[in-house]
């Protein structure tokens, strides 16, 4: 499909609008943020390089942007990366593999539907139905900013995914 700004705004989770378009106009580098430190329950992923659209390893690296993890494509090769910010070191575990596999998702559908992302996450993680009640309480309680593309809160956001996939969210 054709990538286009609109589509790199949506990629990240959760984050202010204001602190994407930071991030999507710098370019961040793989190059330079690199991750130095394990990724707690990181997931490789497939994704496409965004020039040449052939399917290539997502980069798994760390920043310190203000959201959990932020997906993208270097601006000059083209790579595909997630970056997993202090926030996400700060998840439960298991939303920390949801994150993981949320943020493949975008690149490897490839989507810029949050709502999509965390339905293709819950399908292929397949947790139980106590893992899943957990997962909808952080949602319900999270009291972090929570930009319009997740609905505007941890609440919404959640409401959202169970309406577009009950099977794999309840
Ligand atoms: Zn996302």
């Amino acid at each position: 499909m054709p990538l286009t700004v609109a589509t790199l705004r949506n990629r990240a989770h959760p984050l202010s609008i204001a602190a994407l378009s930071i991030a999507v106009i710098l370019g961040l580098s793989p190059c330079t943020v690199k991750a130095q430190v394990p990724i707690p329950n990181v997931h490789q992923c497939v994704g496409f390089n965004y020039f040449t659209h052939q399917p290539m390893q997502v980069w798994q690296i760390t920043g310190n942007d203000p959201a959990w993890a932020i997906s993208n494509w270097n601006r000059v090769s083209g790579i595909p990366y997630t970056e997993y910010t202090q926030m996400y070191f700060a998840l439960p575990p298991l939303m920390q593999k949801l994150t993981t596999y949320h943020e493949c998702a975008h690149h490897s559908i490839p989507t810029g539907d949050e709502f999509l992302a965390t339905c293709w996450a819950l399908h292929q993680l397949r947790f139980s139905k106590s893992e899943l009640a957990q997962i909808a309480s952080f949602h319900q309680n999270y009291q972090g900013p929570v930009g319009p593309q997740y609905g505007g809160s941890g609440a919404a956001l959640w409401a959202g995914v169970v309406a577009m996939c009950p099977a794999d969210a309840t």
